[in-house]
């Protein structure tokens, strides 16, 4: 920079400025580092996403996730997109949901199943988790990946803890949209897991082609706790630590599993659930799990099943997301937000009835959206 430039910088450098000089001060280098690039982290774009999940790039398809599962308006356009140019390169796989209770041995057995999936098959395997108790409490269950210790830094693998935001209709269709990413990228091999604690079950259910419910030897009522209905969703039912002194117990509760499954009518897919014992800590019967699963999948492969159910889980999800984004758009309508602690309290001071209360909220809502 020249001298005459220094002098322009600084008006006060002007004849009209009697008796004030300001000095020109030491010019500053361009950059400190002369080696470090200031970028701005360009934005990545629809195309980029698309592009990058195709090839199987595991960072992209992270970044991809985590759009899926942000709430921002903004993110949720990009993610619809990238989810909707994904589709074509998605449906190759198997999706299997695993369920049981804190406890019952899921981290330890999904490592093992997915070591066992990997070598036996190849291929590559992601696990997603449906984690019900991060909505109420922000502790997930099932939240962190290290769980699964050798399939954590297994190459074939991709870990992703559950989305937390929401109600657990909106975390399922995070994860069945996350299902549609991963298979894009590759992934042949989709493990769901959920917590065995009620409503998460049927969310996963809907959403893969095999249901195994993980179970442990209790007290001799084993069946006790569990509800009819979850047992009638699974398609194999698998008594977990069946080692050491525990070994007895749990071929007894197999046996009383098989006995109360044939109370059951016969499922749709004309597939009778097993039920298999194994442990997952020592490795035993983790074959026998996967040739099931296996077989299983021959099986309605050819009666035609396998499509049928596909094709309902679409359905389904297509209703789902309808009613969740309905209700979302409701309950984030500021009017509404403003008004529905009055109409709750109306109604609990038994000034309104349910009825008339939730019919001035919507109308309330729709009058709003004709603006
Ligand atoms: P999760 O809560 O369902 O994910 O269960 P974990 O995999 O964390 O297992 C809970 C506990 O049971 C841990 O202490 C495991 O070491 C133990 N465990 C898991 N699988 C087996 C098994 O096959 N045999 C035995 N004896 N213990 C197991």
């Amino acid at each position: 920079m020249s001298d005459n430039h220094h002098h322009m910088e600084h008006p006060e450098n002007d004849e009209a400025y009697k008796g004030l000089t300001v000095n020109a001060g030491i010019e500053q280098p361009a950059s400190v580092n002369p080696y470090l690039v200031r970028r701005k982290k360009r934005e990545l774009t629809v195309p980029d996403y698309v592009e990058g999940i195709v090839k199987g790039d595991v960072t992209i398809l992270s970044q991809a996730v985590t759009l899926v599962e942000s709430l921002k308006p903004e993110h949720q356009a990009i993610a619809q997109e990238v989810i909707e140019k994904c589709l074509p390169y998605s449906g190759e796989s198997i999706r299997i949901g695993i369920s049981g209770v804190p406890g019952a041995g899921k981290s330890t057995s999904i490592d093992a199943f997915g070591l066992h999936v990997l070598d036996t098959y190849g291929g590559k395997l992601a696990v997603l988790a449906i984690d019900p108790s991060s909505e109420r409490s922000k502790g997930s269950i099932l939240g962190d990946k290290t769980r699964m210790e050798k399939l954590s830094v297994h190459p074939k693998s991709f870990i992703r803890p559950s989305p937390s935001a929401g109600s657990l209709g909106g975390v399922a269709r995070k994860t069945r949209e996350t299902i549609i990413l991963c298979e894009a990228a590759g992934f042949d091999k989709i493990f769901v897991e959920t917590v065995g604690v009620g409503q998460s079950e049927t969310a996963v259910h809907s959403m893969v082609d095999f249901f195994l419910l993980i179970q442990l030897a209790g007290t001799g009522d084993e069946l006790q706790g569990i509800k009819r209905g979850i047992m009638e969703m699974a398609d194999g039912i698998v008594i977990n630590k069946a080692d050491g002194d525990n070994l007895e117990r749990a071929k007894l509760a197999a046996t009383q599993f098989k006995n109360a499954l044939h109370l059951f009518p016969a499922p749709d897919s004309g597939w009778n659930p097993q039920v298999l014992t194994y442990s997952g800590f020592y490795n035993i019967g983790v074959k026998e799990i996967w040739d099931m699963v296996y077989s299983y999948m021959d099986f309605v492969k050819k009666n035609g099943y396998f499509d049928y159910r596909r094709n309902e889980q679409s359905k389904y999800w297509m209703y789902e997301s309808i009613n969740e984004q309905l209700q979302q758009s409701f309950y984030q309508n500021p009017k509404i937000e403003a008004l529905l602690a009055q109409k709750e309290a109306q109604v609990l001071n038994g000034n309104l009835t349910s009825f008339i209360a939730a019919k001035n909220l919507l109308d309330t809502y729709f009058d709003d959206l004709k603006k």
